[in-house]
């Protein structure tokens, strides 16, 4: 436990991604990794009487998975004394994930999986609660095997502006841009694991539905696989990054952002990709 708090409080100094005066908004899925970020955020904040931590949680709307992890989330954070706030899909998008998934089925349109639909719509809804409640920071509990994995992903799909993209502080500059900062990206998800089970955490173990449809799943076995064999591997891919970046960054635009000819928030394009989900799916009903 020591350690695994130690490690986090050596990557936020070294990333320097808190302040004193912050206003956090954790995001809280209910899982075992940002519950366990939560908890320690929250020993960490005590000796910061100046800022403050929020917990949001996203309700995508995937019945018989996220209503248990809403409870979970919502228990932690009244152990904890921390404010939680919850945003909907279908308070700020018009619908739910499971409605969405179920329109694109029956329309047979298979290009987009759950997950891709859920990502761009989970990305938004997180940077519009964080603004709602003040906050100037959002930390995720994307943990190593994450960034690795996504590491990976961006190479394989060849998409070297998101590849750069990546970071643990975000630093896209836009007034409407909560920045983003991932406290856990050196924590292997087997650490935050066990700190989760030795400090008795409740999180919801059973996974997502729609999970093994999931590109990321493929590349996480791989992983998994390469660091059995090969201890190491996933530092190996997460700090290739590092020495790529400066490479990455004179090839790809990715400080500034416009804003969506649409719904003005921040977009890279002229229509942001929310809203270019969102015609599509309004076009194919009319
Ligand atoms: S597994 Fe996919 S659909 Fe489920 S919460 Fe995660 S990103 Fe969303």
């Amino acid at each position: 436990v020591e350690s695994i708090e130690a490690k986090v409080r050596a990557t936020i100094t070294k990333h320097n991604m808190l302040n004193f005066s912050d206003k956090i908004a954790v995001a809280v899925s209910g899982g075992k990794d940002s519950i366990s970020l939560l908890h320690i955020l929250a020993k960490m904040e005590c000796v910061r009487p100046k800022a403050t931590l929020v917990a949001v949680t996203i309700d995508e709307g995937i019945k018989g998975y996220r209503d248990e992890a809403l409870k979970i989330a919502s228990l932690e954070c009244q152990k904890l004394g921390v404010e939680h706030h919850v945003f909907s899909f279908k308070q700020l998008f018009g619908f739910a994930l499971d409605e969405l998934v179920e329109k694109k089925r029956r329309e047979g349109d298979d290009k987009l999986t759950a997950c891709a639909y859920c990502g761009i719509l989970r990305r938004r809804a997180l940077n519009v609660a964080a603004r709602e409640v003040g906050a100037n920071k959002i930390a995720t509990a994307h943990t190593l095997d994450d960034e690795a994995q996504t590491v990976l992903m961006n190479i394989f799909r060849g998409d070297l502006s998101r590849l750069a993209k990546e970071k643990p502080v975000t630093d896209e500059v836009h007034p409407k841009l909560v920045q983003k900062v991932k406290p856990f990206c050196e924590i292997p998800e087997k650490e935050s694991a066990l700190y989760a089970y030795l400090k008795k955490v409740k999180f919801q173990a059973s996974p997502c539905p729609y999970a093994s449809e999931a590109l990321r799943n493929d590349f996480r076995v791989m992983l998994n696989q390469m660091e059995e064999k090969h201890a190491g591997t996933k530092f190996t891919v997460f700090n290739s990054l590092e020495r790529l970046r400066p490479c990455l960054q004179t090839m790809a635009n990715t400080a500034h952002f416009g804003e969506c000819q649409e719904c003005g928030e921040p977009s890279s394009g002229g229509l942001c990709k929310v809203c270019e989900l969102l015609k599509q799916l309004n076009e194919k009903k009319a």
